[in-house]
């Protein structure tokens, strides 16, 4: 199945703007150059939708949009780039917290971590943080392209033991550059979301 439609809704640097999960509300975070613009616009089969390569570590919104008048995709600001300043830094952590302090705004995770390498201390927080929502949790091993065919399973059982990720939550081997796991991805989005 295919999203025919996508409308870029709002950027909230506030509590007061963030949307309330009334309609499927499917959350992505990830730090930033992991590919989690370029995962959303192979979801959404757009070039440059989410926009991809904006200087790491900018933009501390949570962006909102709406996927075929029936659903959100909520791109979480990214985190880990090492040359962002303490007050941008500081500003991410508070509009985190602010965001994760809620119970309300979130149907489903959908983190990405690189799978090259194992996450780092910034994922471990991020993964926390949606474990605390007890929300559903699904994570994506982006760039999977860039591995060999024997690295994939060591890599994603690294993956689980570094995010101390029980086995209900699933981990989708991905490659937003070749299209690899887009149809599990959309499997897992779609059983949240309501068929007409
Ligand atoms: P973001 O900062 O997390 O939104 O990351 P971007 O989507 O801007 O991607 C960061 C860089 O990684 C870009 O140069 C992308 O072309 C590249 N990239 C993203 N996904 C993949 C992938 O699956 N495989 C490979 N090889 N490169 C990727």
């Amino acid at each position: 199945m295919n999203i025919n439609n996508a409308e870029f809704i709002k950027s909230a640097a506030n509590p007061k703007d963030f949307i309330t999960a009334v309609m499927p509300t499917i959350v992505f975070a990830g730090k930033s150059n992991v590919g989690k613009s370029s995962v959303i616009n192979r979801l959404l089969n757009r070039k440059n939708f989410a926009r991809v390569g904006q200087s790491p570590g900018k933009t501390v919104h949570v962006n909102y949009f709406l996927i075929d008048k029936k659903a959100y995709f909520v791109d979480l600001p990214g985190y880990g780039y090492a040359k962002v300043s303490k007050t941008e830094r500081d500003r991410w952590g508070r509009l985190m917290e602010q965001f994760f302090a809620r119970d309300d705004l979130i149907t489903l995770g959908v983190m990405i971590v690189d799978s090259r390498h194992k996450p780092t201390a910034d994922d471990v927080t991020m993964a926390n943080w949606f474990k605390a929502t007890q929300c559903p949790l699904v994570i994506v091993a982006n760039k999977v392209d860039k591995l060999k065919k024997s690295e994939i399973e060591p890599n994603l059982a690294l993956i689980r033991e570094t995010l101390e990720l029980p086995e209900s939550i699933k981990i989708l081997p991905f490659s937003a550059e070749k299209g690899t796991g887009k149809d599990e991805l959309m499997g897992e989005i779609l059983s949240y979301v309501k068929k007409p």
